[in-house]
């Protein structure tokens, strides 16, 4: 059994918990029972295997993760040094993982951090500017330098996926050659990265039909929490 958490605060968590239940029941991840939790209280983190932190407003949400501790029991949790949980953050979540948000931090964003990357809040303008595109995937990922360990496996069959960004964060830069370039769109803006045991896209998996985002989040914490299986 896997346990897997989504912050359920505030933003897109349904369409991630329906992924997750159904991706339970294919047969790629039979071989586990994955267990989701709806966290709502800080305590509730002690027991997840991953977390995801979705999409949405981070103002709103750095409000809630004000409250009871949460900011810094998140932060104690990810930064755990001896089995750190496998988080995954999309959009909002992206924004609340960056190590440096720079611009628009006007909403006084909780910056959990883990992520050693410069992102920017609503990098392609207001809501009528979200937009649907082609996204890159990287195989293998690429480096922002030299890599200093063996890139992560990359399973995502195909050389493309949708995107969806809704009022999408940007990310600026790459600081450290310990984070993998997922994927990117036209070229050159970086959309989904991965350092460690933390991966962030700043796209919407969870609304479109594509489960491979959510496989390879399953995947990673396999490899991070269970490399026995
Ligand atoms: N622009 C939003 C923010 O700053 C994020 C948008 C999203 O998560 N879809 O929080």
């Amino acid at each position: 059994t896997i346990t897997v958490g989504v912050l359920c605060i505030q933003g897109a968590f349904i369409e991630h918990i329906h992924k997750l239940t159904t991706l339970s029941s294919t047969d790629k991840h039979r071989d586990l029972t994955i267990t989701i939790v709806e966290v709502r209280e800080p305590g509730q983190l002690s027991d997840l295997d991953g977390l995801i932190i979705p999409g949405g407003e981070s103002t709103t949400l750095s409000v809630f993760l004000r409250k009871n501790e949460f900011e810094q029991t998140l932060k104690a949790w990810i930064s755990d040094k001896q089995r750190p949980g496998v988080v995954w953050g999309t959009c909002a979540g992206l924004i609340i993982l960056a190590d440096d948000v720079v611009g628009q931090k006007l909403g006084g964003q909780v910056t959990i951090g883990g992520l050693n990357i410069q992102c920017t809040r609503n990098m392609y303008g207001r809501q009528n500017k979200s937009f649907e595109s082609a996204i890159k995937l990287h195989h293998p990922p690429l480096h922002a330098a030299q890599p200093t360990s063996a890139p992560p496996p990359f399973p995502l069959a195909d050389d493309e996926c949708h995107g969806i960004f809704i009022r999408a964060p940007g990310i600026l830069k790459v600081n450290s050659p310990d984070v993998k370039v997922l994927a990117s769109v036209n070229d050159d803006n970086i959309v989904a990265v991965q350092q460690d045991h933390l991966i962030a896209t700043s796209f919407h998996p969870e609304l479109t039909s594509d489960f491979r985002w959510h496989s390879y989040f399953v995947d990673q914490i396999k490899q991070h929490r269970y490399p026995q299986y």
